[in-house]
């Protein structure tokens, strides 16, 4: 058996559901959405289902997806892409970083890569051989500066993992700090993997800056997507990435021995969706804003000082700030007896943790949020 499984805990987001489930806690631990999802996306599925062609797609994926990723991206963030040598279909992005990491990492290789860490990534890592490097990031602002790249890089640095908008922090990362690491990437000959699942997930305006919109890295970065995550179906996993054709060549062939291919049906429905109007993501965005303001009006009320949430579906509790002093895990345990599932941020780091903020996830019904607000607002005096 290989030790790296053996000694691997279960992931914190599969814990706290557990135990969010055998104690009827709300669950705002892990981030799925339980409403908000399109009718026509699932009917768009369910009808593929019924009259499709329910046999292996091509490995790459269905040319309409394809086709509609491509004219997705070029109409919302003005990216020209070649559908045909340059889209890969995955199952879900948790596949597309697989591949990619796979393809692009040999033993020895160094990545680097930002703490706090979505936890899939340095596991893929370690199975690949890598040597990570890490750059740890820190609350309220979450953003790395040039002092921070010198010290990760190195001439054998190979790969680069970036989340943005970055879960768990809800960050962003804008363009002065995507070029920066342009400069970094350049100069030491790495490939930067981008993992934008919550690319649509972002508020109060801003704009998403996809790694493949910087000039110097249209030919150096792969951009992963989540048909999942933009329709709220993360059950789904329909994922993508999309990169220029010489890497695509090799990301496909390391994604052919992984899954091969991904349920025709969903990637038609998901192509489908992709073509919705300018409006409707529009909505779905100020939907859960409205969500984020309703969470973080009730926890301020109630004493709890708030962190800024510029995307994805989670905002995070300041405990530092808020005058606690307990460590996220003792909080998240408090809160959980309290009858809320969180998610203790220091879950996210390998070395040297962030222990004064605790994650939620906002896209809920507002009677789940109202309910929890309640319960976190009754257990505010336990957390001194
Ligand atoms: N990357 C990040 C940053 C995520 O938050 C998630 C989902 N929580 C994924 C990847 C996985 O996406 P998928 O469900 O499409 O595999």
């Amino acid at each position: 058996m290989n030790p790296l499984y053996t000694a691997m805990p279960t992931t914190i987001f599969e814990t706290m559901s557990a135990r969010a489930r055998a104690t009827g806690a709300i669950n705002l631990g892990q981030g799925f959405p339980d409403s908000g999802w399109p009718q026509d996306v699932l009917d768009a599925a369910a009808s593929e289902i019924l009259t499709g062609h329910n046999q292996y797609p091509p490995m790459p994926g269905i040319p309409a997806l394809r086709q509609a990723v491509a004219t997705h991206y070029q109409s919302h963030q003005n990216i020209d892409l070649d559908w045909e040598r340059e889209i890969t279909i995955t199952s879900g992005a948790t596949e597309a970083l697989a591949a990619a990491i796979f393809a692009l990492v040999s033993p020895g290789d160094e990545v680097v890569l930002f703490q706090p860490l979505y936890d899939a990534y340095l596991p893929l890592v370690g199975r690949a051989g890598g040597v990570p490097r890490l750059v740890t990031l820190r609350p309220p602002h979450w953003q790395f500066n040039a002092e921070d790249l010198a010290a990760a890089f190195s001439e054998k640095t190979r790969l680069v993992i970036v989340n943005n908008p970055l879960n768990p922090s809800a960050s962003t990362f804008g363009r002065a700090a995507l070029d920066l690491l342009a400069g970094f990437a350049t100069r030491s000959g790495a490939v930067i993997l981008s993992d934008e699942v919550w690319e649509h997930v972002h508020f109060d305006g801003a704009e998403h800056v996809s790694v493949l919109s910087v000039p110097a890295l249209r030919n150096r970065a792969v951009k992963i997507g989540s048909g999942g995550k933009i329709f709220a179906l993360t059950g789904w996993k329909v994922g993508w990435m999309c990169a220029a054709p010489a890497l695509t060549a090799v990301l496909a062939k390391s994604h052919q021995f992984l899954t091969f291919t991904t349920p025709p049906a969903l990637q038609l429905g998901i192509a489908h969706g992709l073509g919705k109007p300018q409006e409707w993501f529009e909505a779905m965005r100020a939907g859960f804003q409205r969500s984020r303001d309703r969470l973080v009006a009730g926890l301020a009320a109630a004493g709890y000082a708030m962190l800024p949430s510029a995307g994805t579906y989670f905002v995070s509790i300041d405990l530092a700030a808020s005058g606690i002093s307990l460590g996220d895990a003792q909080a998240a345990e408090r809160l959980l007896a309290a009858g809320v599932a969180t998610i203790p941020v220091s879950a996210f780091y390998a070395e040297q943790p962030v222990t004064t903020t605790l994650r939620l996830c906002f896209a809920k019904r507002d009677a789940v949020l109202d309910e929890a607000i309640a319960r976190l607002s009754g257990a505010r005096d336990s957390l001194r």
